[in-house]
């Protein structure tokens, strides 16, 4: 039975590539495996309560739900996060099991001590590591470190010749020197585990049979490796996500424009669009789908077709994919959609008193063009509005240059319009064609006018629908007011 995990450390925001590992592994799991939620939160410096927060939240408006994780702890695994692991005891209790079977000793080396090593090694073109120094103090040289007051972090003994190899699912068989890694703190003085023991230790007492991750990882993986086989422990199977990089060829960042999740949310992106495109980094089908619903995702996700080289992130795209995602969505979903937006982003006042009919009528108009939730009121406003705003641009364009023509029109039409028995759209096309005709000028010249007396600009949804949804009364009291 499968039980993968996302195991954050809540340093910060939820990142993009964060996203992506936790969403390969909950489509990987979607097939009746367990997927689980663990906070990593031993950088006791950098972790913040703020930021856990950030990751929950970010996760459920993903709908990347956990089976197991905070706020649902079975207690045969929990707790779930590190921090509180650590205060039971479960890290200590294997450090000193290593320590008893030799495998692991405490070191008393300051960390400018370690520093001047690593320099040393590198003078000598060695890898900079770790010398080994305590490795193998007798328990009398241990008292007398300890009596000059030195505290002691503990070490793992890294074997120092001989190679491991990682079989990883995604990157087949990667080979490691020994000599390349050191003899790796597992506990800090202050009785934390460091990253590397933790990460080992809850993926066997939870049980996890896969560890996809970022390739970011892969050079702790074989310090990994060496700690299951020194515990006597049967290990995961590995796989390695290519990583993700930005358009410029480097490694994806804050330079590259958003990269925490909840920035793409207050953006109004759709989680479906945001997962649909992450599923595209680093994984493909046969035939390069490119749309996918989620289902079809958890369907046909598989670690095989997960590939080595790195994928490009492109904004560009993934706001293509949004759009497509809410031109599939009825009226009513994107209503609802734009309602919570507005709710997570505290923007609630835009529509205060608006006409909430009104505003679906003018969302059906705009469905085809928006691409991000947050488009919708810039799109719809000016049919809200009390006075029209004109744009600059458009009475310059409409109004002021041909004034005596649009003058004509808009008199006209503001004493013909209330007449107008039939105010739908082809009705007042009919009418608009009419008076063009009549007055012996081009469709144009009637058409433009009337949009910017009643919307203030030049660009928005079809005239006539416009019009048929903006009412007659609306339509002629804008007419009128232009006219002034
Ligand atoms: N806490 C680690 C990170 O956020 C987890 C790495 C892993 O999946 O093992 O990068």
């Amino acid at each position: 039975n499968i039980r993968v995990r996302f195991a954050p450390s809540p340093t910060g925001d939820l990142h993009i590539g964060g996203v992506r590992t936790a969403l390969f592994n909950w489509l990987f799991a979607s097939k009746g495996g367990k997927f689980i939620l663990r906070i990593e939160d031993t950088d006791e410096a950098r972790s913040t309560d703020a930021s856990v927060q950030v990751i929950l939240d970010a996760m459920k408006w993903l709908g990347l739900n956990w089976d197991e994780g905070p706020g649902n702890e079975p207690e045969k695994y929990a707790p779930y996060y590190q921090m509180k692991r650590k205060t039971a005891g479960i890290y200590q209790k294997y450090a000193d099991e290593l320590i008893a079977k030799g495998l692991a000793y405490p070191c008393y080396c300051t960390p400018e001590e370690v520093d001047q090593m690593r320099k040393d090694a590198q003078a000598q073109k060695l890898p900079p590591k770790y010398n080994g120094k305590c490795r193998n103090l007798t328990p009398e040289q241990r008292k007398q470190k300890e009596a000059e007051g030195r505290t002691a972090v503990i070490r793992f003994k890294m074997p120092s010749d001989g190679k491991i190899i990682l079989n990883d699912l995604i990157r087949g068989s990667v080979e490691f020197d020994n000599a390349t890694l050191d003899d790796f703190v597992i506990m800090k003085a202050n009785g934390v585990p460091t990253y590397n023991f933790a990460c080992v230790i809850d993926d066997y007492l939870m049980e996890m049979t896969h560890v996809l991750r970022g390739d970011d990882h892969i050079s702790n993986t074989p310090r990994q490796i060496h700690l299951y086989n020194a515990l006597g422990w049967q290990m995961p199977k590995f796989a390695h996500m290519a990583m993700i990089l930005g358009p410029d060829g480097a490694r994806l960042s804050k330079r590259h424009g958003h990269t925490s999740v909840l920035e793409y949310r207050n953006e109004g992106y759709l989680p479906e669009a945001l997962l649909n495109y992450l599923a595209l980094l680093g994984w493909s089908t046969e035939d390069s789908q490119q749309i996918f619903t989620i289902a079809q995702l958890k369907e046909k996700f598989s670690i095989d077709r997960c590939g080595t080289s790195p994928s490009t992130f492109d904004p560009a795209k993934l706001l293509w994919l949004n759009g497509e995602k809410i031109r599939e969505k009825s009226v009513t979903e994107v209503f609802n959609l734009f309602i919570d937006w507005l709710k997570y982003t505290n923007n609630e006042k835009i529509i205060e008193g608006w006409n909430i009919e009104l505003l679906k009528k003018a969302i059906t108009l705009e469905h085809e063009k928006i691409k991000l939730l947050k488009d919708i009121p810039s799109l719809v406003d000016f049919f809200f509005v009390k006075d029209v705003e004109f744009q600059e641009e458009a009475v310059k364009k409409v109004f002021e240059k041909s004034k005596e023509t649009a003058g004509v029109v808009l008199k006209e039409s503001a004493q013909k319009l209330p007449i107008q028995a039939d105010f739908s759209a082809d009705a007042l096309e009919k009418f608009a064609r009419d008076l063009a005709a009549e007055k012996g000028i081009g469709t144009g010249k009637v058409f433009h006018p009337i949009r910017v007396a009643i919307s203030g600009r030049t660009q928005g949804p079809s005239l006539f629908h416009m019009m048929e949804v903006m009412g007659k009364e609306e339509v002629v009291k804008r007419i009128s007011l232009a006219i002034g």
